[in-house]
């Protein structure tokens, strides 16, 4: 099973309305993986109290340009400096 729901759950049901296959569902005061999880890790980012937990690394997204500028940044900054001697 690809997410973990532990004890910790309080059942406040803010993850299940998030997941985008419907996989998430209430029983009782606790919420249940019902249906096929695609690790896209958008019921971890909702939970007020860290109660999921995915065994798998969160599907990739695009990188945001943003995230490639700073990567960009970073390589350049690690380029030797030419100091002209
Ligand atoms: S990780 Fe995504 S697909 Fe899996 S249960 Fe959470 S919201 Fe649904
Ligand atoms: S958001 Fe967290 S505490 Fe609320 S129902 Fe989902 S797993 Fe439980």
């Amino acid at each position: 099973m690809l997410l973990e729901i532990g004890e910790r759950c309080s059942g406040c049901g803010l993850c299940a309305p998030v997941c985008p296959t419907g996989a998430l569902t209430m029983a009782g005061n606790k919420v249940v993986l019902s249906g096929e999880c695609v690790a896209c890790a958008l019921c971890l980012d909702v939970c007020p109290v860290r109660a999921l937990v995915l065994d798998v690394k969160p599907a990739s997204r695009p990188e945001t340009a943003s995230e490639t500028a700073t990567k960009r940044r970073v390589k350049d900054d690690a380029q030797p400096q030419d100091t002209g001697v």
